[in-house]
């Protein structure tokens, strides 16, 4: 047996359940995120006879399966390009979170891929070299790397990311949350929601902001809903990239009007999500946005779960 392979079973299957993710938290844009139960990719990785990396699609998105195109691929060849060559891997991606849809479809290939890699090579690489390799699938997506969604899908929880580069990741306790989300199904595309964006802010408007961030870091530590529910305000981005996403206002309204401590857009957007401190609340909270987008016309799907405190999960 060549070297390469030294203590590795190479007739391992392992597979995984990669979570959803909702990025920017409110106020907490590029730097906030969490992971949520449902809905979860499905992934099974093995060792291959042939190098490189075989990709096969099980879902109906048609997504690509060239290694280069497809996140997963993106993010295993940055891994490979740091050990010894010699094998391939063979990927199974059976997507349950529509790409697109802003709760981090392409983070969950890529970073599941990684995870499920990693166990392959005997956890090789910790978390931290993880985000690393899988921020490249972000990097293909688009155009940027970024970690909001991939650190809390490897990390489970709330994640900070303090700084990018060089990479800091702090991962937050936080309470039991449940968490609603509905996706109306429009395209908003991530290009758009950042071209909108203004690049100035008002010091007033950055007070405010980072008073929430704390305020929201501090509630989730100290698992005071009340200060979670106060800080969930975004002055800076929210009110711009609203407007992309019909009914978020009515959204809001309604959700707090039921109940819920607060949210906003997760990710980019399309789809909105509302944090409750109770299921009873999360799912009248649901009630009222299906009836928001019945009324509106707009085809929807919602979810409604809980936050996801250990991030991708071995099933075998
Ligand atoms: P989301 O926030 O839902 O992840 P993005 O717009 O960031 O949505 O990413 C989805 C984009 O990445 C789509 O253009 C999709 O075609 C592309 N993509 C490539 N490979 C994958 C994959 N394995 N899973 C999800 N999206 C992928």
């Amino acid at each position: 047996m060549n070297n390469i392979y030294k203590g590795l079973d190479l007739d391992r299957i392992v597979k995984i359940h990669a979570p959803a993710t909702v990025a920017n938290m409110v106020c907490g844009f590029d730097i906030l995120g969490f992971a949520v139960n449902e809905p979860y990719d499905e992934m099974q990785i093995r060792f291959s006879d042939k190098s490189g990396i075989t990709i096969i699609n099980d879902d109906e998105y048609n997504l690509p399966t060239e290694p280069e195109k497809n996140v997963a691929g993106a993010a295993l060849i940055a891994m490979m390009d740091e050990i010894e060559t010699g094998f391939g891997f063979e990927l199974t991606i059976k997507k349950n979170i529509k790409p697109g849809s802003g709760v981090g479809s392409s983070a969950a290939s890529a970073a599941g891929a990684v995870v499920a890699a990693n166990r392959l090579l005997n956890d090789r690489f910790d978390k931290e070299n993880l985000v690393r390799f899988a921020m490249n699938g972000e990097k293909l997506a688009s155009g940027v790397k970024h970690a909001d969604n991939i650190a809390p899908c490897i990390y489970g929880g709330v994640t900070l990311i303090r700084s990018i580069f060089p990479l800091d990741i702090v991962a937050l306790n936080a309470p039991t949350l449940f968490v609603t989300i509905v996706h109306p199904q429009i395209e908003v595309k991530t290009s758009d929601a950042r071209s909108i964006l203004k690049h100035k802010v008002l010091l007033k408007d950055a007070i405010k902001q980072w008073g929430n961030i704390a305020g929201l870091v501090a509630g989730l530590l100290q698992s005071d809903y009340e200060l979670i529910g106060r800080s969930l305000e975004d002055v800076i981005i929210e009110p711009v990239r609203s407007i992309l996403i019909p009914g978020f206002d009515l959204v809001k309204q309604k959700s707090k009007e039921a109940g819920a401590l607060g949210g906003g857009i997760s990710g980019s957007g399309p789809s909105i999500f509302m944090l409750s401190k109770d299921e009873a609340t999360a799912l009248v909270v649901e009630k009222e946005m299906k009836s928001i987008y019945e009324k509106l016309g707009l085809d929807h799907h919602t979810y409604v779960t809980t936050m996801n405190h250990h991030g991708v999960q071995f099933v075998s």
